[in-house]
This record gives C-alpha cells, sequence and structure tokens, in this order.
C-alpha cells in the first residue's frame, strides 16, 4: 500500500527530509546543516553543490532508517528556502558560482536604483512585489554581470537558472525537469502573478536572460521521477515528484488554510505571516502579494508580512544580556510576574518592517522603573512578539477588507503558552497550533499526495487532522496595546542618515 509521502524540506541552514504516513504522522526524519559563507559584509551565499548533496544525503538517511519499503511510498514533495538564486550549465549541471541567498543584500544599490527610475509602480502591479535585494531577479543579473565567463556562456545559450525548487527539481530528474512551481516564481520580481508568466519587460529591465527561465508549473501534479544515477538516492530511482512550494507557502498549505480569511504566523527568528486571500488583493500597507500555489487550474492569492526580529530579541536577552540560559526559560519569568509593570520592548534591532516600514526605527526599552525586574523584561519581549503580530496582522485585515476569524501558528517560539495565550488576548481570536509542528515539511508532503491522487481536494485532507491546541481569548488588552502604540512611536525615526 502507497501509505507514505516523503517530504524534502530544504532550508536556508540546513536540508532535511521527513517521510509522513499518508495520515500526517513522522515515521523518520534526517537533517544535515550545511555552510553560511559570508564573502563580504551583508553579502550571504551557498554552494549550491553542497545544498544539493545535504538534501540528497537527507532523502536517503530518512527513507533508510524507516524501513519502509520505497514502493509504499506514494511520491516525494518539495519545500524550499525561497529567493535564493543559482545559476548552472545546461549541459553539465555545473553552477557557475555559489548560489546568493535570499538574506544577501548585494543588490541593494540596483534595487533603490529601480525604485528611484520609477519603476516601483510597474513592479508591483505585475509582481505584487516591492523592489528589493531580497528577490532573486536581481540576484541573477549580479550572477550575468560579476561572474567571469558567464556573459559568453549566456550568449551561447548554455546556462539555466532557478531557485532552489528549480535547482533540486532539477537534478533530482536527471536533468530531464527544468520548472519552478508559482509559489517560488512569485518571489523573483519578474513574474506576473496574474498572468502566471515570465514578464518580458521586467526580464529585460533586470537584464536577465530569458532562455535561462524554467517553465512556472502549478504546486502538484506531474513534476517528474527520481532518475537513475542520482548520487545516494540508487534506492529511490522512479519515486514520482508531485508537489513543491516555497517554504511559507507550504506552511501555509499545511495548516490547512484552503479558505480565504485563513492565516498562519510563523514564530522563528522573525515572523512570516501569510493570509490566504483567495484572489490577488493589492496590499496599501506594505505587504506582499504573492501566489499562495496554484492547483487544478485554480490559483489562490496570499498577503505575506514579515517582523524582522522575533525569536531573535529572544536570544538577545539569552546571549548578549545573559538574563536567561536557554530560550524556554523566558516563559516561566514572564509568567512569574502578573503584568508587564509598564514595560514595553520593541525589538527594531533591524528597523521595523511591515506594516511601519521604518528602516531607521532601533529597539528599545521603556517604561523601566526601579522597581522593573527581568520577568518584566522577559514578559515585555514576548508581549513585543505579539504586539508586533498583531500590528501585522490588523493592516492584513484592512488590506483584504475583512477581519481574521482565527490564526493557527508554528515555528518555534511558538511553543510559549504565555505568548500564544498573549496573542489571542490581543486579537480577539482563538490561536491555534497545530500537533503536526512541521508544517512546512508536511504541506510539500499534502502537495505531493493531492498530486499522486491520494485526496480529490485539500479539503479532503482535513477529515484527518487532529485538533491542535487551542487559545482563546481571555483577557482584555486594549489598554496594554494603546501603550505598546506608544512605545513603538518612540522606537521610530530613532538612526540618521
Ligand atoms: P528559524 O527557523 O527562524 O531558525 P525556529 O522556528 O527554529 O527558527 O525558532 C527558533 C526561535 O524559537 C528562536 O529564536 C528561539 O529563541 C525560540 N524558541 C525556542 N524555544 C522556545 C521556547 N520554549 N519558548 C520561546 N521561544 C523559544
Amino acid at each position: 500500500m502507497k501509505n507514505y509521502l516523503l517530504a524534502l524540506d530544504q532550508g536556508t541552514t540546513s536540508s532535511r527530509a521527513i517521510l509522513f504516513t499518508t495520515g500526517g504522522e513522522v515515521v523518520s526524519t534526517a537533517q544535515y546543516p550545511f555552510t553560511q559563507h559570508y564573502p563580504q559584509p551583508g553579502w550571504v551565499e551557498h554552494d549550491p553543490m553542497e545544498i544539493l548533496n545535504t538534501q540528497l544525503k537527507a532523502a536517503a538517511d530518512c527513507v533508510a532508517q524507516s524501513g519502509v519499503d520505497v514502493k509504499d511510498i506514494a511520491a516525494v514533495g518539495l519545500a524550499n528556502q525561497r529567493e535564493t538564486a543559482v545559476v548552472w550549465e545546461r549541459k553539465t549541471g555545473k553552477p557557475v558560482s555559489n548560489a546568493i541567498v535570499w538574506q544577501c543584500r548585494r543588490t541593494a544599490d540596483f534595487c533603490s536604483w529601480l525604485q528611484v527610475a520609477g519603476h516601483t509602480d510597474t513592479i508591483r502591479a505585475k509582481t505584487g512585489l516591492v523592489a528589493d535585494a531580497y528577490f532573486s531577479g536581481t540576484k541573477y543579473r549580479w550572477i550575468l554581470q560579476n561572474v567571469p565567463g558567464v556573459r559568453e556562456k549566456a550568449l551561447r545559450g548554455e546556462l539555466l537558472c532557478g531557485t532552489v525548487d528549480s535547482w533540486l527539481l532539477w537534478n533530482l530528474t536527471g536533468g530531464k525537469v527544468h520548472a519552478s512551481d508559482y509559489s517560488n516564481c512569485c518571489r523573483t520580481m519578474l513574474f506576473d502573478i496574474h498572468k502566471l508568466a515570465w514578464d518580458e519587460d521586467l526580464c529585460r529591465l533586470m537584464e536577465v536572460p530569458m532562455d535561462w527561465l524554467p517553465q512556472p508549473v502549478e504546486n502538484s501534479g506531474d513534476l517528474g521521477v527520481i532518475a537513475n544515477g542520482v548520487p545516494y538516492l540508487e534506492a529511490l530511482a522512479g519515486l514520482p515528484i508531485r508537489g513543491a512550494a516555497g517554504d511559507q507557502q507550504a506552511a501555509l498549505f499545511g495548516q490547512g488554510c484552503f479558505k480565504p480569511g485563513q492565516l498562519k504566523n510563523t514564530y522563528g527568528t522573525g515572523c512570516f505571516t501569510l493570509l490566504n486571500t483567495g484572489k490577488a488583493v493589492t496590499s496599501r500597507n506594505g505587504l506582499l502579494t504573492c501566489v499562495g500555489w496554484g492547483l487544478k487550474g485554480e490559483t489562490t492569492y496570499v498577503l505575506e508580512g514579515s517582523v524582522f526580529n522575533a525569536g531573535s530579541s529572544i536570544q538577545w536577552l539569552r546571549d548578549e544580556l545573559g538574563i536567561i540560559k536557554s530560550a524556554p526559560e523566558i516563559n516561566g519569568l514572564a509568567e512569574s510576574v502578573p503584568d508587564n509593570g509598564g514595560v514595553y520592548l520593541v525589538s527594531a534591532f533591524t528597523g521595523l518592517g511591515s506594516p511601519h516600514w521604518d528602516m531607521f526605527a532601533r529597539g528599545t526599552i521603556i517604561g523601566i522603573t526601579r522597581g522593573t525586574t527581568k520577568a518584566h523584561i522577559c514578559r515585555a519581549t514576548l508581549e513585543g512578539i505579539a504586539y508586533q503580530t498583531a500590528d501585522l496582522i490588523r493592516a492584513m485585515e484592512k488590506d483584504a477588507g475583512q477581519p481574521i476569524s482565527g490564526l493557527r501558528v508554528d515555528g518555534g517560539a511558538s511553543v510559549s503558552d504565555f505568548m500564544m495565550q498573549y496573542q489571542a488576548d490581543l486579537l480577539g481570536v482563538p490561536v491555534e497550533r497545530p500537533q503536526v509542528v512541521e508544517t512546512t515539511a508536511w504541506g510539500a508532503a499534502c502537495l505531493a499526495g493531492l498530486g499522486a491522487g491520494l485526496w480529490d481536494s485539500p479539503e479532503a485532507l482535513l477529515k484527518d487532522q487532529k485538533p491542535g491546541k487551542l487559545y482563546l481569548p481571555q483577557n482584555d488588552r486594549t489598554k496594554e496595546y494603546a501603550k505598546w502604540q506608544k512605545a513603538l512611536e518612540r522606537a521610530k525615526a530613532w538612526e540618521e542618515l
């Protein structure tokens, strides 16, 4: 019986593989970290071969350890770090350079030029994005302009490019499939999210040769099979690849947010919030419009926003201030005081993201009195993450023109009961943390299962879903939230040019 699904979760710091039962239970996992290269301040690179090899090894080990017969695996699904750009040779599969990682700021100047030259509105209208170095398009341009020999090879039509989904797919299929799913395409600044096609004018503007680009495809369906001769994967040859999505969209899918109005927040180092809007909605609050997924000819759109510093503020308490020894310790301390004692912590270490968009804001702790203890600071830190998430969600509600009815959560810091309860109090809606915390990998597995015909529709998946832990609104936080807005104003526009 084909009772298993294999998810490959290619992240920013490690490559993981998880074998799930079709009911969503984790059977086995394997994970390999890989090297982060920082060649200059603000630059971040990965070796594409290391990404590939760690991912292949993780997949092989995961299946080998499980003891499951490969014949019982219905399909493979991919989830990946988004926006990271790879260019490789069509014939040999050799990358022409390191991958330029999503975090890399090397194309910031060109993006400023795009803004000054008046391209912002076109970019937003076609791609749903703001012109930023984050996205892949300008990274391909950088490789074309700066890596020796690339221009000549490009002229001879010898090169291909793609985000990590595309790089993995090409390698897994032995070079047969050069495709990229919509949820990854939409993060390049080259893709028209309404026409679901590469945009010639944007490719020209960003000087990306169109013959480099992968074929845009839906997130579920026939994406090829694992070829013979793929290193480490001899035993998996012939397995069909049936689903793929960028990590955040995969998590939204894995959380079962299939209906407009449903949303999830991932509490990691930063927060990533995605709201299913059904149709494409243009933001007036600096949020991004992206493709959630394309399934059976139907496209679901999302609004996306992020809090730059969330879990990182907990790490700061641990690593820089030393007032906690480990992240979990923050919860006991926060709960040891009846309230925040008037203390507010705005973790604007690197400025503020949506909806505030203030790159000159800086971190602030305000309201300190002689009676303030480290417990108050711990509590203010967790509350601060919840306030920033609430600000973001309020902006999403305005853009979408409808209030949310609940929030699903995941990520390392979502285990904090205190913070989840506070979040429910602030938003006035239930917050739910699922039993399967591996939402990203599970989302990829679900897309693969749909593509393999295990379920007819996403909704059919929900019937097996076990309820998660629910936090219902209990306390009125109106006063505290108003005070937070005041603290936020003090943090804004702090640095000067
Ligand atoms: P990322 O994928 O961004 O690396 P994770 O989803 O692994 O992040 O989450 C890591 C974050 O979760 C860290 O910033 C850490 O401080 C926080 N964290 C881990 N355990 C706890 C806990 N028990 N309570 C609160 N925060 C936690």
